[in-house]
């Protein structure tokens, strides 16, 4: 293709608080019956005095600093006046030009690279309520997300790709939820994406001179798909020498396609104006940096971490994106008395066949009962050749299948319970390994010819003895039994 690319994206989140931005209904009202969770602020009634929420302001702070932004010192909330059923004072509270944070970056890795995203500003709002439009031509609204403590995010339009614009919405997402800003689950609404699109014939300088605006996009998958289709769209248009307008597109439906909404000739007049109710509140650069000292590893740390510990790239990715998974690496790997040279690649080997068995089971990683304790257990066992690598799976698949607690010890008892631990008493080898050389006399009467007789051999007596034969004794004991 000739084109590329130019996006900007501008981002919602809900912050995670027990009660909304400027009054102290729930703001927890996910699957709540509507209009339960609503007071005269939330409802606009008139007289009602907004109060702002100080942990929403704080975990907007905390989070504009993990993006590395400038935080504002004295902040003001401002009125965004416009008419609709789901606003209904009239007005949204939010913020026009003292707001929470600017200036910002955000880092993302596409494969060895990494490259900086411009967030241009950060500020606190409140949420709409909802509109559901029934089939007879009927609209109910919920006033329970009214009030809601948002945080909206605009980048600047620095991607290039669809592959810039992904990795950084999960990136993005991940600090999110690694400063506990908001569990940010999409499918819940507490994140949603506005896509700004346009593309430029590859080589060219500057901005195009239109963008392609698309509201409420939910789900990062759904996001892709709508940049493939509108970078098709607009490519067959200015191949067919026609020109774009600026616009604002809805989504048709979930496979991505877009629909013409209204032309946007210039920018919407909010008519805003400072919030009366709100006096403008100094954030003290006390508090600041009370701030930025509980902002924990952020996720391109964890990864250069993991790097460091030799993991691959794939996996370091995995561990940063599931963070318990990343967790019980961590936990396990600070069981490590030093006696393993590459002990975290035995760690990453076990939580794959761990994760594996989860997934079978449509279970998620934080929903494993196995301890951390219980994990090094097997790796030292299979280490120290007390127990062989199938037997360890079996184990951890006999967890997964029966605890539900997450507590350690039950791989001591599963390994005594079913017998899994090697045979350590000699005769008792000596028993299987005579069985074997008794029943294969054809394979041993040709073992100077056949390269892999003696692994048959070795097999056929883990296979007597199901497993709780060391592999390497079986084969010192036959080759002393066959003079080898
Ligand atoms: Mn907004």
């Amino acid at each position: 293709m000739k084109y590329k690319p130019v996006v900007g994206l501008e981002i919602h989140l809900q912050v995670k608080t027990k009660t909304k931005m400027f009054s102290r209904a729930r703001a927890d009202y996910f699957n709540e019956a509507p209009n339960t969770f609503i007071d005269p602020v939330s409802f606009g009634l008139p007289g009602a005095l907004p109060v702002p929420n100080k942990l929403a302001i704080e975990k907007a702070i905390k989070l504009a600093l993990a993006l590395n932004c400038e935080i504002t010192e004295v902040v003001r909330f401002d009125r965004k006046n416009y008419f609709y059923p789901d606003l209904p004072k009239g007005y949204q509270i939010s913020q026009f030009d003292n707001l929470i944070g600017r200036n910002g970056y955000v880092e993302i890795d596409i494969g060895d690279d990494s490259r900086r995203i411009r967030i241009n500003r950060l500020h606190i709002e409140e949420d709409t309520a909802k509109s559901m439009h029934s089939g007879d031509n009927e609209t109910l609204i919920d006033y329970n997300k009214s009030g809601v403590p948002l945080i909206e995010m605009v980048t600047e339009p620095d991607f290039e790709s669809v592959e810039e614009v992904l990795a950084f919405a999960k990136r993005l997402r991940q600090i999110v939820r690694y400063t506990d800003t908001s569990d940010a689950e999409m499918q819940k609404g507490q994140m949603r994406f506005e896509l700004n699109i346009s593309i430029k014939e590859k080589g060219t300088k500057g901005l195009p001179n239109y963008k392609v605006e698309v509201k409420n996009i939910g789900s990062i998958s759904v996001l892709e798909k709508v940049m493939n289709f509108e970078i098709e769209r607009q490519a067959g248009l200015l191949d067919k020498g026609e020109e774009i307008k600026s616009q604002t597109r809805g989504l048709k439906d979930m496979t991505g396609e877009t629909l013409f909404q209204r032309s946007k000739e210039s920018s919407d007049d909010y008519r805003y104006f400072p919030e009366p109710d709100i006096p403008p509140i100094k954030i003290e650069k006390t508090i600041i940096e009370k701030l930025r000292n509980e902002i924990g590893e952020l996720p391109n740390e964890r990864k250069n971490r993991y790097i460091a510990d030799n993991l691959s790239i794939e996996v370091a990715e995995n561990y940063v994106e599931d963070i318990e998974k990343g967790n019980e690496y961590d936990r396990t790997m600070k069981l490590h008395d030093g006696k393993i040279l590459d002990y975290s690649s035995h760690v990453v080997n076990m939580i794959s066949i761990e994760s594996g068995i989860l997934d079978k089971e449509k279970k998620s990683f934080s929903e494993s009962p196995l301890h951390p304790k219980d994990r090094h257990e097997l790796i030292m066992g299979i280490y120290n050749k007390q127990i062989a690598p199938p037997s360890a799976t079996m184990v951890i698949k006999e967890i997964i299948s029966t605890k539900s607690e997450k507590k350690s010890g039950y791989v001591a008892e599963i390994i005594k319970e079913k017998d899994l631990a090697f045979i350590e008493d000699e005769s008792e080898i000596d028993e299987f390994v005579k069985k074997v050389i008794k029943e294969n006399e054809k394979v041993i009467s040709d073992i100077s010819k056949n390269p892999n007789a003696l692994k048959f051999l070795v097999g056929q007596v883990m296979r007597l003895s199901k497993g709780r034969v060391n592999p390497n004794k079986a084969e010192e004991k036959l080759k002393e039994s066959l003079g080898l």
